[in-house]
């Protein structure tokens, strides 16, 4: 059900992307995307609950524990699209590039629904990162993604 976003966002008979399927890996699947579309941007994602759970970051991700990033929440992708790279087309939601930027696994270490805590196992990020739920603006989808330390 939480899929069902993602699939009305998109046009499978013109898009590459691959098709709203839940299911577990039980690898707890962590990959950054670079999305170079309209605004160029990064998108984490993290296994969770049979989907990827997903932020678009409008800056290079985190790190160090200095730099604080703008994380804002999108629809849930299926687990197959942490493997995904390609040409979204013209016209297609998120047109434009998709290549993968770090991916790997992380341990879960604090899941509640304004904070998020994982011990990321990445080429580029390593260690244990937060997601904080904020009010930046108003807006009910921001979170902050950081590193906890260095
Ligand atoms: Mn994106």
């Amino acid at each position: 059900m939480s899929l069902e976003t993602y699939s009305k966002k998109r046009n499978f008979s013109k898009t590459t992307e691959p098709k709203a399927e839940a299911k577990s890996t039980g690898k707890n699947i962590y990959v950054i995307q670079e999305h170079n579309a309209t605004h160029h941007h990064f998108d984490l994602r993290l296994e969770m609950g049979g989907v990827l759970k997903s932020w678009a970051i409008p800056k290079d991700p985190p790190t160090d524990s200095k730099t604080k990033r703008l994380a804002i929440q999108t629809e849930d992708h299926p687990i197959d699209y942490a493997d995904f790279e390609g040409t979204i087309p013209e016209g297609l939601y998120g047109a434009g590039t998709v290549k993968i930027w770090d991916k790997g696994t992380f341990i879960p270490i604090k899941i509640e629904e304004k904070e998020i805590i994982v011990d990321i196992n990445g080429k580029k990020l390593k260690g244990l990162f937060v997601l904080l739920k904020t009010s930046f603006k108003g807006a009910k989808n921001t979170w902050l993604f950081f590193k906890k330390k260095d």
